[in-house]
């Protein structure tokens, strides 16, 4: 049968049947004992025991291996019974399963069989332990030999007319050894086209904070939060996300700090923390988290912010002491055209446009008013908007004016999602031109790379689409259900001649796929990489810049699995027939190549393996030292940042897709999402009641939700309606399932952020 009659029939949302809801009261508070006995039942149940006990027991610890799920630092000195969160004890389950898939399973089960079951279900099969290949006459994957599996690769990648072709994505579980490896394959092979992971999260944080303050990362530490005086939760929902930053908030309270969580929904975690590591949180009441908790409406922080800066700006045109600015003086531009910029802004008008209650924010203003120690936390709540960059320099305005910067327990603290995707980008994963990084490339590796840019996530999608991208390589991740628009992502896939995946579990991303595809199945993080009977181990990136050592203890899920970098390494090898000014093998062998080469050409790294280890090191961060000299005049930078306007048709509503608490990205650990009341149910909106009353809708009806951009209707079928406390004309609902109304050329000015934080959409009765 040629390649052109098959047409792989897979879904790329599998089934849509509902799976018998319960529904309870929201939560009132985060973790408690609930908490551990969801993180043990998961380990219990995938892992068994002893393994999960082990494991445990050595997450987080100095010697032991890094948390595969959020990217939220390890503190100076660790819990030793438990540094780890409820999601984190997930991550591990999940990743350390004793469920297996091996050649069996695909020959028993099509790519298009396994496409009919739910992401859940696909998750759930179990670890991939050897290497498989879906051949372009074929529904069924089947075995393949390493040698040949590079071979393969070689020559479609040897084949192609321009190595613009070829795209490289990375997702932030990828160690920095792994991703240094693999950028620097991707470059020696012709390209700069390196999406990842961030370009989908934080990339509208680099670019606003890289603008503002001359770094693309945050400025604070971990225990700046401890002793902050006022900690802003922002579009974040910690509790779930990244739970243990409640026990840094948890102590910031207990020093008499204050907290205010800004976010369209009251999360759990923010109204109370049952922090299990202590009586209080084991069998007392836990402590109240947010003292201010302001219910914004979605995507209206910037009229919120400017609000609070008039206020603000008022009370210091009487007193002179409300603005820091002796600190504006020396380290700011931008002051008098704020100002004036303020002055034009309606007050009724932002209040309005906000939906924030007027005590509300006369308590917020008198608060900030009177501190000085501020630290602004963020996550995709502010980044996923068209104006997400705007939304950043926004909040960056407020801290530059309070002089909250470049000081201990202040500053700015983007919250990473995924545990290295800060460090993959360090080590020099990125789809633009760093001419320095080039130069140190070409005189210390002996290749010139490329200067031309590359394609992002959305360029990469766009690229394979209109069939100019033909062959993409994932280091890990799942794609097709991170990525935006899924209808048209998966076209995309499909119009690939090959696509290769480097995971550890089966996803949908392998079963929507190129006419050829390839499985490359790796390790854990949790799992020992030897190598000649010694013990390998990677380095890290976390959320605050800090590079520390992980090493796995568990037995691989197989023999037959490699480590990241030793596949890129003997791909890379083959691929150049084994000359090239870069010893791949050899780097591929003994990681500390890896790291000495890192040393020498990523910025900021230094000796290493050295300073990696213990606590680890802090990379440098120009803004810890108020050094913005690579910023116009040598300063900071206040922004004037324009009002978000969305025009909602009547019958429109805002969308902002969320995570439950049994997810992390797009890996589903179970169906609860015992948080907000809702059980065994994942195809769920939420919904202000009065909205259901207006527009006849009564709570378990089950409807279609559509958007409308560019003329063309893409739908996500049959959820359920829940009442929520969410404000009027806003919307929520998970994703992935709710990825597919997110356009793909819809994003955030800049950074190509994709708009899933407010997707405008319509909600009719499923036929
Ligand atoms: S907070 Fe994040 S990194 Fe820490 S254990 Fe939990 S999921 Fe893992």
């Amino acid at each position: 049968m040629s390649e052109k009659k098959l047409k792989r029939k897979t879904s790329f949302t599998g089934s849509t049947e509902f799976t018998n809801i319960k529904l309870e009261e929201p939560m009132r508070y985060a973790a408690g004992k609930l908490g551990v006995k969801e993180a043990l039942k998961h380990g219990f149940k995938e892992m068994g025991i002893v393994r999960s006990m082990r494991a445990l027991l050595e997450m987080n610890q100095e010697d032991g291996f890094d948390c595969p799920s959020c990217a939220w630092p390890n503190p100076e000195n660790p819990s030793t019974v438990a540094e780890y969160c409820e999601n984190g004890a997930k991550a591990l389950a999940d990743e350390a399963t004793t469920n297996k898939i091996a050649r069996q399973f695909f020959t028993k089960y099509s790519v298009e069989e396994l496409s009919q079951f739910t992401d859940y279900q696909l998750n759930k099969f179990g670890r991939l332990t050897e290497p498989l290949v879906l051949r372009p006459e074929s529904i069924h994957y089947e075995p393949i030999s390493w040698q040949e599996a590079y071979g393969l690769i070689s020559e479609e990648l040897r084949s192609l007319n321009d190595p613009n072709e070829a795209i490289f994505y990375t997702s932030g579980r990828s160690s920095n050894e792994a991703a240094y490896l693999y950028g620097m394959f991707v470059r020696a092979f012709g390209t700069n086209n390196m999406p990842d992971c961030s370009n989908m999260c934080h990339e509208s944080s680099g670019v606003a904070l890289s603008e503002t303050l001359g770094i693309g990362k945050g400025s604070t530490k971990l225990e700046d939060l401890y002793a902050a005086e006022v900690v802003l939760v922002v579009g974040q929902n910690p509790g779930t996300n990244h739970p243990r930053m409640l026990s840094a908030l948890e102590k910031c309270k207990q020093n008499g700090g204050k907290v205010i969580s800004i976010n369209p929904l009251e999360e759990a975690g923010l109204v109370n923390f049952k922090n299990p590591q202590n009586l209080k949180g084991l069998v007392g009441s836990g402590e109240d988290m947010a003292d201010i908790h302001l219910a914004v409406k979605i995507n209206q922080d910037i009229p919120l912010v400017k609000l609070i800066l008039k206020r603000l700006a008022e009370l210091d045109a009487r007193d002179k002491n409300v603005f820091d600015h002796d600190f504006i003086a020396q380290y700011v531009n931008g002051y008098d055209e704020l100002l004036a910029d303020l002055v034009q802004y309606d007050e009724q008008d932002l209040l309005e446009r906000c939906g924030v209650p007027e005590e509300k924010i006369n308590e917020t203003v008198a608060l900030l008013a009177a501190k000085e120690d501020i630290v602004v936390c963020w996550a995709m709540g502010l980044t996923q908007h068209e104006n997400g960059v705007q939304n950043i320099r926004e909040f960056v305005n407020l801290l530059l004016l309070k002089g909250a910067m470049g000081k201990p327990n202040a500053g700015t603290c983007p919250v990473r999602g995924h545990s290295n995707v800060q460090g993959d980008r360090s080590v020099g994963i990125m789809h633009y031109v760093d001419e320095k990084l080039n130069q140190r490339i070409e005189k210390h590796l002996g290749f010139v790379p490329p200067a031309e840019e590359g394609v992002d996530t959305v360029g990469a999608i766009k690229a394979m689409y209109e069939g100019r991208g033909k062959v993409f390589i994932c280091l890990g991740g799942n794609f097709l259900m991170a990525a935006n628009d899924t209808e048209y992502t998966a076209q995309a896939l499909q119009n690939c001649s090959l696509t290769v995946q480097i995971s550890t579990k089966l996803n949908r991303t392998h079963l929507v796929t190129g006419k050829t595809a390839l499985i490359l199945p790796t390790y854990g993080r949790s799992e020992k990489d030897m190598k000649d009977g010694k013990l390998r181990y990677f380095t890290m990136e976390d959320s605050m810049g800090r590079v520390r050592q992980s090493r796995g203890l568990l037995k691989p899920a197989s023999d037959h699995i490699k480590s990241e970098p030793e596949l890129i390494g003997e791909l890379a090898h083959v691929f150049f027939d084994g000359k090239h000014s870069v010893n791949w093998k050899a780097m591929a062998e003994d990681y500390n190549l890896i790291r000495q080469s890192i040393d020498k050409v990523a910025k900021g790294f230094d000796n290493t393996t050295e300073r990696s280890k213990g606590v680890g090191y802090y990379l440098p961060n120009n803004v810890r030292n108020l050094d913005f000299s690579m910023l116009p005049g040598g300063k900071a930078q206040l922004t004037l940042n324009d009002l978000p306007e969305h025009n909602l048709e009547r019958d429109e509503f805002l969308l902002m897709t969320i995570r439950s608490h049994d997810q992390f990205n797009t890996t589903i650990y179970g169906l609860d999402d015992r948080y907000r009341g809702v059980y065994n149910e994942r195809r769920v909106l939420f919904m202000n009641s009065n909205d259901m009353k207006s527009h006849g809708f009564k709570k378990m009806d089950v409807v279609d939700i559509s958007s409308h951009y560019d003329n063309k209707k893409r739908t996500a079928y049959k959820f359920l309606v829940i009442p929520y406390s969410i404000p009027k004309g806003n919307l929520a609902a998970y994703f992935p399932e709710t990825n597919v109304l997110v356009p793909y050329n819809r994003y955030a000015h800049r950074s190509k952020t994709p708009i899933s934080k407010s997707v405008k959409v319509t909600v009719v009765k499923s036929e």
